[in-house]
């Protein structure tokens, strides 16, 4: 009796768009968005099961349920994992506002008289603070010209979680160097490892932050022909790129400084508000 085309009666009750939003970058780095897609990105409010995905204590899946939430809830958004970070946070931001109203209440304990009291941030001001990032000036190393971009989502993710790993590996060697006498030469090979490992890492999430590198013969956008060049530049090229990278992907301090007023005893505090969910920078 059901043929193929019945559509769900229910369907025109799905959520739908509460607002659009434009990302900080204006999508610069990211040419698989379509341009129609850039100007009015829609944004969903969340589901119970974004909800309960956000919801995870578990940092270490932080990364990944943020990735699945902004896949739910921009699904004009073909590849979340490829969004410069800062991007991720603007809309975050935004699907907050969608899910909950224009308004995120945060607690603040006076510093003074210690009572904690609720006050609330608006969404829309916080958005509108957000630098805007459309061009990232070269780095020039002898006749090339680096093209530096803010680091994807995914990168973030990756180092981050592959620091945890590194972190949970030390926390067991300095078990085991409690536990049994003698075995030093062993537990400093071991230490060694780990941290050449975070700074290889480190390397690769260089080189997910080059968008291109100009040479006379030509650009060079393939990633292990980048790896290997960074791996053979002098240190204070990786500085500078560093510090490029460092300065894309800085907000303004005053993005999320707030004055709080005190209900209780008029003591006034600055407060910051965290508006990375994930909290990796
Ligand atoms: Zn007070």
């Amino acid at each position: 009796m059901n043929d193929k085309t019945n559509e769900n009666p229910l369907q025109k009750y799905f959520r739908k768009p509460a607002l659009y939003v434009q990302l900080p970058t204006k999508g610069k780095f990211n040419p698989e968005i379509p341009k129609t897609v850039l100007d009015e990105i829609g944004i969903l409010p969340m589901t119970a099961i974004d909800d309960l995905t956000m919801r995870n204590p578990d940092g270490l899946l932080n990364g990944e349920a943020l990735i699945s939430v902004i896949e739910s809830c921009c699904p004009s958004i073909p590849n979340v994992r490829n969004l410069c970070n800062i991007d991720v946070e603007a809309l975050y931001l935004a699907i907050q506002y969608a899910t909950n109203g224009k308004e995120i209440t945060h607690k603040h304990k006076c510093t003074k008289c210690e009572v904690t009291s609720d006050f609330n941030v608006d969404i829309d001001y916080l958005l509108n603070k957000f630098p805007e990032i459309e061009s990232v000036e070269p780095i020039e190393y002898e006749d090339l010209k680096i093209h530096m971009r803010p680091p994807s989502l995914e990168s973030v993710t990756r180092v981050a979680l592959i620091e945890l790993e590194e972190r949970r590996l030390l926390g067991n060697l300095n078990i085991a160097a409690g536990a049994e006498e003698g075995n030093e030469l062993e537990i400093s090979k071991k230490l060694y490892g780990s941290f050449k490992r975070v700074a290889e890492h480190n390397v690769e999430l260089l080189v997910a932050t080059v968008n291109k590198i100009e040479s006379p013969e030509g650009e060079v956008t393939d990633s292990d022909q980048i790896l290997e060049f960074l791996r053979n530049v002098p240190k204070s090229t990786i500085d500078k790129m560093n510090n490029v990278v460092k300065g894309i992907t800085k907000k303004p301090d005053d993005l999320a400084k707030f004055d709080f007023v005190c209900p209780e005893c008029g003591q006034k505090d600055t407060v910051n508000i965290e508006t990375n969910p994930v909290n990796f920078s």
